[in-house]
C-alpha cells in the first residue's frame, strides 16, 4: 500500500535562488545571515502544527543556518520537544543549485562533506543520509558524490516537464533516475498530479496551489515513526513524498498550515 512521507525544507530568504546560488537567476542577495523576520514566524508556526499531532516528519536543513545561534537553539529544543518524530536530512551547505552551473564534482563533493559533518554534529542520532538538492537542482552527475559519501536516498526529482531544465543541460529526470539507482541511491522522487508540481511553491501559485490542494487532501496514510526509516531507505516501498517550507509557516501571521487531511 502507497505511503506518504512529510519534509520539510529549511531556506530562508537569503538561501533561495533569486538570493545567491544561481547562475542567472540570482539578483536580489541578501546580505544578512541572521534569520529573516517572517522565518521566526514560520518556526513558531510549525512548531504549532507539530504540537497538534503525533506524525513524523524529516526536516531538510541547510548548514549554513548553523552560524546564526538562534537556529541552533531552536533546533536542539525542537529535537528534544518532538523526539523520535523529527529526523534531519542534508539541503546544502549554503543551498547552490548545482545543475544550473557547469559539472563540477569536487566542488559538489567538498561542500557535501562539510555539510555533513556540521549536520551530524549538531543532529547526533536523528541526522540521516538523506539529501534534497537545494531548489531542485539536480543533475545525473551528483549521484556518484553522494553515493562515495554514503547517502542512501537522494529526493531532489520533482518529475514535471514543468521544471525539466533543473536536472541540468540536456537531461531528463529520467537521466537523473537511472544515475541515482546506478549509485546505489533510492531517489524519493516528489508527487505530481496531472504532471504538474504539487509541493513547495506550488502550494501557494496561482493557478497550481489549486490542483495541489486538492492532491494533498487525497494523501495516503502518513508513515509512522516506526517504519519510516526502513520505507524511506526501501526501493520497493511505493511512496507519496510531500513538501513544503518552514517558511510557509510564516504565512497568515502564522496559522498557516499544509493543506493535509486532519492528522491524528
Ligand atoms: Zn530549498
Amino acid at each position: 500500500m502507497k505511503r506518504t512521507w512529510l519534509t520539510v525544507d529549511f531556506d530562508d530568504h537569503r538561501h533561495v535562488p533569486s538570493a545567491q546560488g544561481h547562475p542567472t537567476r540570482s539578483t536580489k542577495p541578501v546580505l544578512s545571515t541572521t534569520l529573516s523576520e517572517p522565518y521566526m514566524v514560520g518556526l513558531k508556526g510549525f512548531e504549532r502544527w507539530l504540537s497538534s499531532h503525533q506524525q513524523p516528519v524529516t526536516l531538510f536543513i541547510i548548514a549554513d543556518l548553523f552560524t546564526d545561534v538562534t537556529f541552533k537553539g531552536w533546533l536542539d529544543n525542537a529535537l528534544e520537544a518532538f523526539g523520535d518524530r523529527l529526523t534531519v536530512g542534508c539541503h546544502g551547505l549554503t543551498h547552490r543549485s548545482w545543475s544550473a552551473w557547469p559539472e563540477d564534482r569536487d566542488g559538489f563533493s567538498k561542500a557535501l562533506g562539510q555539510a555533513t559533518e556540521i549536520l551530524q554534529h549538531a543532529c547526533g542520532d536523528r541526522f540521516r543520509p538523506w539529501f534534497r538538492a537545494p531548489a531542485g537542482y539536480i543533475a545525473p552527475w551528483m549521484a556518484d558524490v553522494l553515493a562515495e559519501q554514503k547517502y542512501t536516498v537522494d529526493s531532489s526529482v520533482n518529475p514535471s516537464w514543468l521544471v525539466q531544465k533543473k536536472a541540468g543541460k540536456g537531461n531528463s529526470w529520467s537521466d537523473v533516475t537511472r544515475a541515482m539507482s546506478k549509485a546505489g541511491v533510492v531517489e524519493r522522487a516528489w508527487a505530481t498530479r496531472l504532471t504538474l508540481p504539487v509541493n513547495g511553491p506550488a502550494l501557494s501559485l496561482f493557478p497550481l496551489w489549486l490542483i495541489a490542494k486538492g492532491a494533498w487532501k487525497k494523501t495516503p496514510a502518513l508513515l509512522s515513526v516506526s517504519t519510516l526509516d526502513e520505507a524511506v531507505e526501501d526501493p520497493d516501498v511505493d511512496l507519496a513524498t510531500l513538501y513544503w517550507h518552514v517558511l510557509d509557516h510564516g504565512r497568515n501571521n502564522g496559522s498557516w498550515a499544509p493543506p493535509l487531511p486532519a492528522l491524528a
